[in-house]
């Protein structure tokens, strides 16, 4: 990919140079090239069921020891996992811009891993646990648990500190992302099927503000026939180049 490829998006290039904010929301895809799963390709399967049907408090509360065994899988796949050139390039980006907020549908902590700084994680993160009881919250160990489902030291189960389907958000996190959404000038939209509620709103709210929005994602979702742009590649193909336009013209 060239800039020419960029499409519309390369002429939005001067204005986020000039101070327009840029806004992004990521979800599961930027993270595929990593090795980590999305949750609705042909890789949303985990031992024969959904990964969405494990993502539920209903799941948790029939079955901790189940939900936490698919944790340990997905945070052993987190540990050999390192943030790929389309993490690097949004990091990037934040460097050359000089306003720019990163929404992350995200558990992974990888936008932060490779330099991203203003980040609102709106699902929580996986390297994190919090106590169904008493309510402490807590960077998960390194390694695996010694004993699934852990436990804590007041003797209550934790859990991942991660919005499960039909949760709330962290407090304030969605109104944070939808005041950059509202405010800024381009809203990229990259590696999400775009119908997880609310995260999927805020391509409209951006559009209802006067952004730009375009999509990056390979294959066709339902954001595609409301975005000014759709660049059908992948997370990693079309964000260095953005990346390498913004460096070349702040130089
Ligand atoms: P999703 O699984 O519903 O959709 C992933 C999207 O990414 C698809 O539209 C797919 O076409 C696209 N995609 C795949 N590879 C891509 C690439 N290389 N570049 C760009 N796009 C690519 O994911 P979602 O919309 O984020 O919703 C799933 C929910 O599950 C979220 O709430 C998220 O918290 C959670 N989740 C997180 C992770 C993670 O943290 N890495 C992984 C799986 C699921």
């Amino acid at each position: 990919m060239n800039g020419g490829e960029l499409g519309g998006l390369a002429a939005l290039v001067p204005d986020l140079l000039a101070g327009r904010p840029l806004a992004v929301l990521t979800g599961a895809g930027i993270s595929a090239e990593s090795g980590l799963p999305t949750f609705r390709g042909p890789d949303g399967m985990w031992e024969g069921r959904r990964a969405v049907e494990l993502t539920t408090p209903e799941a948790f509360a029939a079955n901790p020891k189940e939900v936490w065994r698919f944790y340990e899988w997905r945070r052993a796949k987190l540990r050999e996992a390192r943030p790929n050139a389309g993490h690097v390039a949004l990091a990037r980006i934040e460097n050359v811009i000089s306003r720019m907020t990163l929404v992350t549908q995200n558990v992974d902590g990888l936008h932060r891993a490779a330099g991203s700084r203003n980040v609102i994680e709106l699902h929580g993160t996986i390297l994190k646990t919090r106590c169904t009881g008493c309510g402490v919250n807590e960077p998960g160990p390194d390694a695996p648990f010694p004993e699934i489902p852990p436990r804590c030291a007041c003797g209550s189960l934790l859990r991942p500190d991660v919005v499960w389907f039909g949760e709330m958000l962290p407090e304030g996190a969605f109104e944070a992302a939808a005041e950059a959404a509202s405010e800024s000038a381009v809203f990229l939209v990259v590696g999400t099927s775009s119908v997880v509620a609310p995260a999927s709103s805020l391509a409209t709210i951006a559009a209802r503000g006067g952004a730009k929005v375009f999509e990056i994602n390979p294959m066709l979702t339902p954001l595609a026939s409301g975005a000014d742009g759709c660049l059908r590649a992948s997370a990693s193909a079309v964000l260095p180049v953005l990346a390498d336009a913004l460096e070349r013209g702040a130089a």
